[in-house]
């Protein structure tokens, strides 16, 4: 191809000409950490290859959906056996039937589930059919959680939002906003609070069960459950968006870890296995409020798409029969340890929450439980690992406030090599 032959310099100078900012997803600009962003010439298994034939190991996964690694050739070929018999036919079909059973299967509290194709599209008609579903209108969300960019959710979000150190976006009504609730994560008195005021008018509380979009935070003990309590008895919609966590952190996501029965769970990145594929499911009475069974509107032109839904089906196959969860938790841990001893050496205080293949680091004395401790973070810090492991060959999110993610395919030396240059970036600051 003639355009590989370009700089990425280059490229990403073309690439703004045509695209805004460049890119398709603000986070994709390296803004967050400095720099112009490589251009992604090919990626196969923990491996991405740049236009300027540049290898990183890499730990951003596409975002997530990576965890068997990039260009798996088992999915390949489910995508390739379906692509036989066509791109989309706008009908039920069945690898949509085939990946809702398999959903079903594995996620104890999803008796129905719906396809859309994208996160946003998932966490945005859940919160219809929570408020569709109860007749009420207020949302709670927490600060730091991000759950896509529909407007109602676009409040005190996380990740690239946080970022840009705007967390509201221009455009968003003032009165979309006003029906979302911000409150802080990890503070169980201020849910209670709203929960005493405003009991009959909340619809749904969402969250992300281990929020992952401002750095990696974990519920204190008993959270989860707290918030199940408050909305069991508030007669609310718990939503928990395991866009993230679903299939990543256990095969069941966090709600199996945790011991949590959401009332709906939004799915993403993973059970699309690399292609646009994405779910909200959960118990039957409230899903059958959707149309055309129900009241709340709901549809997509490439919703189920069989290309999608194979992909997504033989990705969650894999993990079932794989099981590799042990093998990526060994993983994590030889991650966080190397941070953990860089850090150590070099006399600096850091945390490394991890669970499983996902981790990340805050430069911080003490745990980060929220988005505000996350706010008060050393960033300076992370933009020079960023850079350091960048010019070694490793790509880490470029934003502090993303999480890192490990696949299958780091097993042995990349694993090693990778943890190896991520402590000496920590040692050379
Ligand atoms: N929810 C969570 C927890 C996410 O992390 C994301 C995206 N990273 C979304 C929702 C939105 O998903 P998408 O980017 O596919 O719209």
């Amino acid at each position: 191809m003639m355009l590989m032959q370009d700089t990425a310099n280059n490229l990403f100078e073309e690439s703004k000409k045509h695209i805004p900012g460049g890119v398709n997803s603000p986070v994709h600009a390296f803004k967050a950490v400095g720099g112009e962003p490589f251009i992604t010439e090919r990626a196969d298994g923990a491996i991405i290859r740049t236009t300027e034939g540049k290898e990183l190991i890499d730990f951003v996964g596409a975002w997530g959906p990576a965890i068997l690694g990039h260009n798996h050739p088992a999915i390949r070929a489910a995508i390739q056996e379906a692509l036989d018999r066509g791109t989309g036919y706008g009908t039920p079909n069945l690898y949509a039937l085939r990946l809702a059973k398999k959903i079903v299967e594995l996620v104890p509290s999803i008796e129905k589930i719906r396809m859309v194709s994208s996160g946003t599209e998932a966490t945005m008609s859940a919160i219809r059919l929570a408020r569709g579903y109860t007749g009420r209108d207020k949302i709670i969300k927490f600060s730091g959680c991000y759950h896509g960019h529909s407007d109602g959710l676009l409040v005190k979000a996380g990740s690239g939002a946080l970022t840009f150190g705007n967390p509201d976006s221009a455009g968003v009504p003032k009165s979309y906003a006003s029906e979302t609730i911000v409150l802080p994560f990890n503070n169980i008195e201020a849910l209670e609070k709203i929960f005493s005021q405003l009991s009959d008018q909340i619809a749904a509380v969402i969250l992300e069960p281990y929020p992952a979009n401002c750095g990696l935070i974990f519920p204190i003990s008993g959270y989860l459950k707290k918030i199940r309590e408050l909305c069991t008895t508030n007669r609310s919609i718990m939503i928990l968006d395991e866009v993230m966590t679903g299939f990543r952190v256990a095969l069941g996501g966090a709600q199996e870890r945790e011991n949590i029965r959401p009332d709906l769970t939004t799915f993403a990145k993973i059970m699309g296995g690399g292609l646009p594929a994405a779910a909200f499911g959960g118990k039957a009475e409230i899903m059958d409020c959707l149309s055309p069974e129900g009241p709340v509107y709901q549809a997509g032109t490439l919703s189920g798409n069989p290309l999608a839904m194979a992909a997504g089906l033989k990705a969650l196959e894999l993990l079932q029969e794989e099981m590799p969860y042990e093998q990526l938790n060994k993983m994590g841990l030889i991650m966080k340890e190397a941070i953990l001893m860089g850090a150590k050496e070099k006399g600096i205080s850091i945390q490394v929450p991890q669970v499983g293949s996902m981790f990340s680091f805050f430069f911080s004395e003490k745990p980060v439980l929220n988005m505000e401790d996350a706010l008060a973070t050393q960033s300076e810090y992370f933009k020079r690992v960023f850079k350091y492991t960048l010019d070694h060959g490793v790509f880490l999110p470029p934003s502090p406030f993303e999480t890192c993610f490990i696949s299958t395919s780091h097993e042995g030396e990349l694993i090693k090599n990778g943890s190896e240059i991520v402590y000496k970036a920590i040692k050379s600051l």
